[in-house]
């Protein structure tokens, strides 16, 4: 089973019918990002940077940032990297002192963008690491935790005044840096009609849409099965951001934990999906599905997945979409 998949290092993520899913890696270090590479990643999809600010006492500064993202675009060696600015907060345990202690709600406190633009000098430091990584290699920047245009604004106008900066200076900075963001606050996906045109790109971040359109905690495992991306309400919210993404003509993935599940794949596919950003532990297993997969069946079961009810429907849905693997 294991010498069958890893067959498929080397083979594209192609469906049946011959459409070319890009499969992007989600890494938080340098091992992800080698094993992402090695395994034939079309590139990285979501580089966590809160990594590199845990476990230790003070914050990174630019140089070390700049070393660290430089590493993972040459990594890489050409195939694009997608880096996400600090989402830090207080469900992720910092000993730097930047994150507020006793939120009573940390899931909807300071956190993500809401941290880096309360921190100016904080942003800065990671844009000008970033913005100097570039030079290196094709880089993406995605901003975490998006809940209005004002604040991918506020973003975009600081990356423009440190890139002018920089090349003042004689860095090297890449003419085009896409700047995109996460749409994983409800409010992000549903007012996306009035602020997709400041997004270069976007990525859906499941696992915490999830957990704010149903009110569900993510990491309250007394409410079991209630965290579950099989809620009518997600499943259109997905869908709807697809749709008008593609419209648009901006790229967009999921990169939360649905898009390293191989049952998930189908579901998404039918949504139309093209680009997916996973743990590089699962890439191949969902490769592997992928390649099963017939997208026009698929999409033409869309209307039905659409129409569902429920949770149970849902399920029934992606028994019938389920291909045969053997
Ligand atoms: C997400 O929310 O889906 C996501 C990919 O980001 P994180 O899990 O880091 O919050
Ligand atoms: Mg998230």
């Amino acid at each position: 089973e294991r010498k069958q998949l890893n067959r498929l290092r080397r083979e594209p993520s192609r469906t049946i019918d011959g459409v070319d899913i890009r499969l992007y890696a989600n890494a938080e270090s340098r091992d992800d990002v080698a094993e992402a590479h090695a395994l034939g990643a079309a590139g990285i999809g979501l580089y966590r940077t809160e990594f590199l600010f845990l476990q230790r006492n003070e914050v990174p500064d630019e140089d070390e940032q700049f070393r660290t993202y430089r590493d993972v675009v040459l990594g890489m060696t050409g195939r694009t990297v997608t880096i996400r600015t600090l989402d830090l907060g207080a469900d992720k345990a910092d000993r730097t002192g930047l994150v507020l202690r006793d939120e009573p709600n940390p899931a909807l406190g300071l956190r993500g963008v809401r941290l880096s633009l309360a921190r100016p000098g904080l942003l800065d430091d990671q844009l000008r690491a970033l913005l100097r990584a570039s030079g290196y290699g094709p880089l993406r920047i995605l901003v975490p935790m998006i809940s209005s245009r004002e604040e991918i604004r506020a973003v975009r106008t600081r990356m423009n005044r440190l890139a002018a900066e920089l090349r003042a200076e004689g860095h090297e900075i890449a003419d085009h840096i896409p700047l995109g963001a996460m749409i994983e606050v409800p409010a992000a996906a549903i007012a996306l009609p009035g602020f997709i045109a400041d997004l270069d790109f976007l990525s859906i971040g499941t696992n915490d849409l999830v957990q704010y359109v149903l009110a569900v905690d993510r990491n309250n495992e007394a409410l079991g099965e209630m965290y579950s991306p099989l809620h009518p309400a997600v499943v259109r919210l997905i869908r709807d951001v697809i749709r008008l993404a593609q419209r648009k003509g901006k790229p967009v993935a999921v990169c939360g934990e649905i898009a390293g599940d191989a049952r998930f794949v189908p579901m998404l596919l039918a949504m139309g999906l093209t680009e997916l950003s996973l743990h590089p532990v699962t890439l191949l297993e969902v490769r592997r599905t992928i390649r099963a997969c017939d997208l026009q069946a698929l999409k033409a079961r869309a209307p039905s997945l659409l129409k569902a009810r429920g949770r149970l429907e849902i399920e029934r849905w992606m028994a019938a979409a389920a291909p045969d693997l053997a």
